[in-house]
């Protein structure tokens, strides 16, 4: 029995485990993992120790058994007392995809990705990122010895260039050149094409797999609590997409009785898929990106009408929040619940505060906040808000 087929979005057409990342109409394709062929129970697979990707093997799209892996996941789901008591949600749930080994959730799908490249016979991989997928890519190439090219944008925060340089990534800052396009992935589709390198970015329209590595963290949840609602941050959306995949299949399989509503957020500066969702459109491109959670700036929710799909059969609400709101999240995190997380590693907290004051969360609610990036990977925005530290001279009344 097969382990999985592709499908393309665009024209319906399928196919096996061959070696191919678009459909030959150039369609999006969507991984499709046979359920019917999974024989392993929930006790089993929760009794698995070791790697993600030997844990959850059944569910994803690899072949090869022995997966390389940097240690992706498994990462804690914790309640913070002082947090619940501030925002006055008694079952506030944190996700802390902080602690992955390079310190966001990305590592998680280019894992995948990265791991099916190789089984295709890759030597160069090449991503188009603001940053933290493509970090992710580069610590994986690095560990085991492949070529790493990442295209990220002209603004991209400099200590996440530096991660990428001192990791031994190729990196390319790529200019806006047409409104609405999304400059890195020009250029990562035309590496595709002209060197045949194996395009690796943590979305899905260039390559099916690494959305398949998203489902792991619905997975981990499913397996600890009974969520009500899980908030997503969502850029290209991947992360949304292989959340409520993750869900669906554990239901399907007859694993949770009920899925989780997943709700998605992005920030007002930025966000067609919360415009796609409230007009009931398709994904329409953004024209000026603006926010401070630069990790889902993306103009184009790349994988916003596949995930909208599943979230409209899921009943998840999508929601835009201002910068204002993603700041002060990211202090709330750190003061109350002792996480220091990037603006886009908050926005997910912001969107539970917004859904509580429109009564979409309610406070007895078992809720789930994804707290998708470490605040070491932007420093910067962090530098230029704290107040100048005092100093003190010992010996002048001090002490
Ligand atoms: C990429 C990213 C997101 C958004 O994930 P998508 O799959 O692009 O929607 C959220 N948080 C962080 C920290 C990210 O790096």
């Amino acid at each position: 029995m097969q382990k999985y087929k592709l499908v393309c979005e665009k024209c319906g057409k399928e196919y096996g485990a061959e070696k191919i990342y678009t459909c030959s109409c150039s369609g999006r394709l969507e991984v499709s993992i046979n359920i019917d062929a999974i024989e392993v129970s929930k006790e089993e697979i929760m009794g698995r120790r070791g790697n993600v990707l030997a844990k959850y093997f059944e569910f994803l799209p690899l072949l090869a058994t022995s997966p390389k892996t940097l240690g992706e996941g498994y990462t804690p789901l914790m309640k913070s007392e002082r947090l619940c008591e501030k925002l006055g949600l008694k079952n506030l749930y944190l996700k802390n995809e902080t602690v992955n080994p390079t310190g966001s959730f990305k590592d998680r799908p280019i894992v995948v990705g990265a791991n099916k490249a190789v089984e295709f016979g890759a030597e160069v991989l090449v991503s188009a990122s603001s940053g933290n997928a493509a970090t992710s890519l580069a610590a994986w190439c690095a560990r085991f010895g492949l070529k790493c090219v990442t295209f990220v944008p002209v603004d991209a925060p400099k200590s996440k260039l530096a991660q990428l340089q001192m990791l031994g990534a190729l990196v390319y800052r790529v200019v806006l050149h047409e409104k609405g396009k999304d400059p890195t992935a020009e250029m990562l589709a035309f590496c595709v094409r002209k060197f045949g390198w194996h395009p690796v970015p943590s979305f899905g329209s260039f390559n099916p797999y690494q959305i398949e590595g998203a489902k792991t963290v619905a997975y981990e949840i499913a397996e600890e609590i009974d969520a009500d609602a899980v908030v997503v941050p969502v850029g290209g959306a991947g992360l949304l997409l292989g959340t409520l995949k993750g869900f669906k299949e554990y239901r399907e399989l007859g694993w949770i009785e009920k899925e989780p509503i997943v709700h998605a957020v992005q920030s007002e500066g930025c966000a067609p898929l919360v415009r796609a969702w409230k007009e009931r459109s398709e994904i329409r491109a953004w024209a000026n990106p603006r926010t401070v959670a630069g990790g889902i700036a993306d103009p184009y929710t790349w994988d916003g009408n596949a995930a909208l799909k599943l979230m409209y059969r899921n009943g998840g609400t999508a929601v835009a929040v201002p910068d204002s709101l993603i700041l002060e999240a990211q202090e709330s995190l750190a003061k109350y619940a002792g996480i220091f997380a990037e603006p886009t590693g908050s926005a997910s907290l912001a969107g539970i505060i917004a859904l509580r004051d429109a009564g979409v969360i309610q406070s007895s609610d078992k809720v789930v906040c994804l707290v998708t990036g470490t605040g070491f990977k932007d420093l910067d925005i962090v530098v230029t808000r704290m107040p100048e530290v005092p100093v003190i001279e010992v010996g002048r009344g001090w002490i």
